[in-house]
């Protein structure tokens, strides 16, 4: 069956679709590795033309209120509700996602993320500060440009948690998908259109790196959303610092989960399951280093492997499929690299292993040492690296020696140690007896090289606007002279 998922044209710039004129890039079905469209990267006169509509629009967009531009957030989540199957399957198209999580996670969670911010907005209010007959006040005003660049794991979530904020605080975006992932960003794109936005206020480029390159160092970009690894939010971030920009960085990260002995196990089990599996472990904030106490360790890696014989790898589309295939040939390449190496290195494997094709199953690694390459690097895939411990201050300064900061979970039914190892790890989003579950009302985002600033949440506001001061002079003006 030959599938096709070819937009109407390549980039969406000022309200209508416009071919790419840079190179051609292949979209690619990851469960066949078919050619499903061919899109064409923009030229830097694109990424120009789309930084300079964005401008355009700017202030009109702002002039609206608040609840006005909430309305028409609120209008595309209709929208988005209302085609959630035909998106799903294009979800599962461009990145091999199982069809029953694009179907409750991947534009679900982007359209509670408009809802949320599109109620928010008309609440966001300034101070007011009385200086005796004198007083002043605050208003939380738009930055401008903002560029969003995304990762390949959650695409069309992506686009929707970092549009949802800026544009419903009258800030106008240009969004550059990954490369791997292009086709949701364009449908939002429509769909903002039919949902009633101006022309201008949502723009998406494709392209490589190097355009998301121009498109941050573009001379009317106030602030630059990066969901990516940590080496490109280091250059990403010293590119926009030259310029003063805002940023927003949700980077990688090596999360801990730990287990203590007297955790309920078999909940323990499923959030690590949650924590390493979904989407064949492509989440920035799985917890991939498992932290077992010795006394239940044995005990819970027997549990973990039983449970994982029930995987069904397989056809994403294919409703039964609960684990799908990896983005690319090259990252499935990584990926057995860090199975491999970690087995080198001594490390005991428990279930999985490198499995075939664009397949890899959940893939448990035992009896590792905090040292080995696989408990301290980020593989963005399938694979749990399981470590021991004996105490709680051994583990937590286990757990904090790694330069990444974006996530940790705690598994334990003693209240009191569940909240004080919480707050002594250094991490940005935790979890107590549960593991990564990201509502929009919660702040997301990372501590140390994991990044900075935050998704979701009343915190994303902050992120996506700037404070001015008005003093206001109610009498005279005393002057020396
Ligand atoms: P990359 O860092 O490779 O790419 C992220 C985005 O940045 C892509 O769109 C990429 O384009 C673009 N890019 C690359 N170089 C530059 C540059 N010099 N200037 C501007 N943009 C650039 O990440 P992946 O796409 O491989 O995603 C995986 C990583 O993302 C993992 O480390 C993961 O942990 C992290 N991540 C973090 C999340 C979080 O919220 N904290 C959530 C999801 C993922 P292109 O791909 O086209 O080259």
């Amino acid at each position: 069956m030959t599938i096709s998922a070819q937009p109407a044209a390549s980039l969406f710039i000022d309200g209508r679709p416009v071919e790419g004129q840079g190179a051609a890039l292949p979209v690619r079905y990851p469960f066949t590795g078919e050619v499903i469209a061919t899109l064409h990267e923009a030229s830097t006169g694109q990424v120009a033309d789309a930084c300079r509509a964005a401008k355009a629009a700017q202030p009109a967009w702002a002039a609206l209120s608040p609840a006005e531009r909430g309305r028409v957030l609120s209008r595309a989540a209709r929208i988005i509700e209302a085609r959630a199957e035909e998106l799903a399957r294009l979800e599962t198209l461009d990145t091999g996602k199982p069809i029953q999580e694009t179907l409750v996670a991947d534009w679900p969670s982007g359209a509670a993320a408009l809802d949320f911010f599109a109620g928010l907005a008309p609440t966001v209010t300034g101070q007011m500060i009385p200086l005796g007959q004198d007083w002043a006040y605050t208003r939380r005003e738009p930055l401008g440009v903002c560029a969003g660049i995304g990762a390949w794991n959650y695409p069309s979530q992506i686009a929707c948690w970092k549009a949802a904020p800026a544009l419903v605080m009258g800030n106008t975006m240009v969004f550059k998908p990954s490369e791997e992932t292009p086709l949701g960003a364009l449908k939002l794109a429509e769909i903002f259109i039919e949902a009633g936005m101006p022309p201008g206020v949502f723009n998406v480029v494709q392209g490589r790196g190097e355009v998301g390159a121009a498109l941050v160092t573009y001379p009317n970009v106030a602030k630059v959303s990066l969901t990516g690894s940590v080496p490109t939010g280091r250059r990403v971030y010293a590119a926009a610092a030259e310029g003063m920009r805002h940023v927003t960085m949700e980077l990688g990260g090596k999360s801990p989960l730990i287990v203590f002995e007297d955790a309920d196990l078999d909940q323990a089990v499923s959030a690590a399951i949650l924590a390493n599996f979904y989407s064949s472990g492509q989440i920035c904030s799985n917890g991939t280093r498992v932290f077992l106490h010795e006394d239940i360790k044995e005990e819970f890696l027997s549990r973990l492997a039983s449970r994982v014989k029930a995987v069904r790898m397989g056809d994403p589309l294919d409703p039964t499929t609960n684990h799908g295939p990896i983005i690319t040939p090259a990252q499935a390449g990584k990926i057995r690299d860090a199975i491999a190496a970690g087995l080198a290195a001594g490390a005991r494997l428990v279930c999985g292993g490198p499995g075939e094709g664009a397949f890899i199953p959940p893939t448990v690694l035992a009896d590792a040492s905090d040292d080995m390459s696989i408990a301290t690097d980020e593989i963005f895939g399938p694979v749990m690296t399981a470590l021991s411990f004996a105490d709680e201050d051994e583990v937590i300064a286990r757990a904090n020696a790694t330069p990444f900061g974006l996530a940790a979970g705690v598994f334990t039914s003693d209240l009191t140690r569940a909240h004080r190892v919480i707050a002594r790890l250094e991490a940005g989003t935790c979890w107590i007896n549960a593991y990564n579950l990201t509502p929009v009302e919660m702040p997301f985002g990372g501590v140390k090289m994991s990044g900075l600033g935050r998704e979701n949440s009343a915190a994303a506001i902050e992120h996506y606007s700037q404070l001015k001061s008005v003093y206001v002079g109610m009498g005279g003006v005393d002057a020396p002279y």
